[in-house]
């Protein structure tokens, strides 16, 4: 996550995230599942802007970007995770506290691009700043994980490994600029239906042979490596999946997977050039939508 202070306020660039490694390791009795992921932040965002107002109302406004992403089933009104942060975090505060927030929209939903959680750290570090809470990371961490598994991860700007429910965190070694492309087929899928369909494995995976490649920026040892447990479940419940399998075999990848509970997928390319030439040649065969993504500092 990017955040600029402005003359009013502040602007966060709210970046998605891959999952290069997923593994689930078992489902606990309050509902939530264990997992272990290697999170990799890219440079697809949502753009928050954020300032002060007199009075304890929040305005949010939200735009869609004109990007033709796939990202309808967004909320306008108080369901929206970025108003839910604002108006949780407050009250963890004890202060009547207001703020004028606009969210511009371009990481498409139900993508396992994490998109919402993602706007919610934002809007709970940028909310951290302009009404001066100064609240150290680890705080506003433990607000954003009663609004979801994820948001504290994004509260890191780097790639991490996340165990337990996603909440405990750790920076990933090394941090190598991958360069990446991403489709967005034209069916999301609901992440609580992918866990639901996936059947935990008897002997998990360890991210570390993953982890060890990436350390090294190994492009080969990581693709031979990378991993999502919830793809087969993915695959049952979207025939898409496997559709943007088939495309991402036939263009010269790397490597190539689902991110999250999808129903995303993503390439790994050898460079920059490398992750354009993949998506133009993706943009062709009525898969969905298709970005060249790098990695972000
Ligand atoms: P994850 O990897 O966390 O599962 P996802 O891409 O599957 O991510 P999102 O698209 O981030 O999931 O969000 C899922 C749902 O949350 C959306 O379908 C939408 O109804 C709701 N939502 C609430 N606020 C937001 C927001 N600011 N941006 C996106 N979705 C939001």
């Amino acid at each position: 996550m990017h955040l600029q202070r402005t003359a009013d306020g502040v602007v966060v660039c709210a970046p998605a995230k891959l999952n290069l490694f997923f593994e689930v390791l078992n489902r606990r009795n309050d509902g939530f599942h264990e997992v272990e992921t290697l999170v990799y932040p890219i440079d697809l965002y949502d753009t928050l802007i954020l300032s002060g107002r007199a009075g304890p109302r929040i305005d949010f406004r939200l735009v869609f970007a004109s990007s033709g992403a796939p990202c309808g089933d967004v909320p306008e009104d108080s369901a929206n995770l970025v108003v839910r942060a604002l108006e949780l975090l407050r009250r963890r505060a004890g202060a009547e506290l207001g703020a004028r927030v606009s969210l511009r929209k371009r990481i498409p939903t139900a993508a396992g691009l994490g998109g919402g959680s993602s706007d919610a750290a934002a809007a709970l570090a940028a909310a951290n700043v302009v009404w001066g809470l100064h609240w150290p990371r680890e705080r506003l961490a433990q607000v954003g994980a009663e609004l979801g598994s994820d948001v504290p991860l994004f509260l890191h700007s780097s790639a991490s490994i996340c165990r337990g429910r996603g909440e405990i965190i750790v920076p990933a070694p090394g941090s190598p600029i991958l360069h990446l492309v991403v489709v967005r087929p034209p069916e999301g899928l609901r992440t609580a239906d992918v866990y639901r369909t996936c059947r935990i494995a008897g002997r998990p995976r360890p991210v570390r042979p993953f982890a060890e490649a990436f350390a090294r920026g190994d492009l080969k040892r990581m693709a031979e490596t990378m991993f999502n447990r919830l793809e087969t479940s993915a695959s049952l419940l979207s025939p898409w999946i496997a559709r943007v399998r088939r495309a991402l075999e036939t263009v010269d990848c790397v490597g190539y997977q689902m991110t999250g509970s999808g129903s995303c997928c993503f390439g790994l390319c050898r460079h920059a050039r490398h992750a354009r030439r993949v998506a133009r040649r993706l943009q062709t065969r009525g898969i969905g939508t298709v970005y060249a993504v790098r990695g972000c500092r």
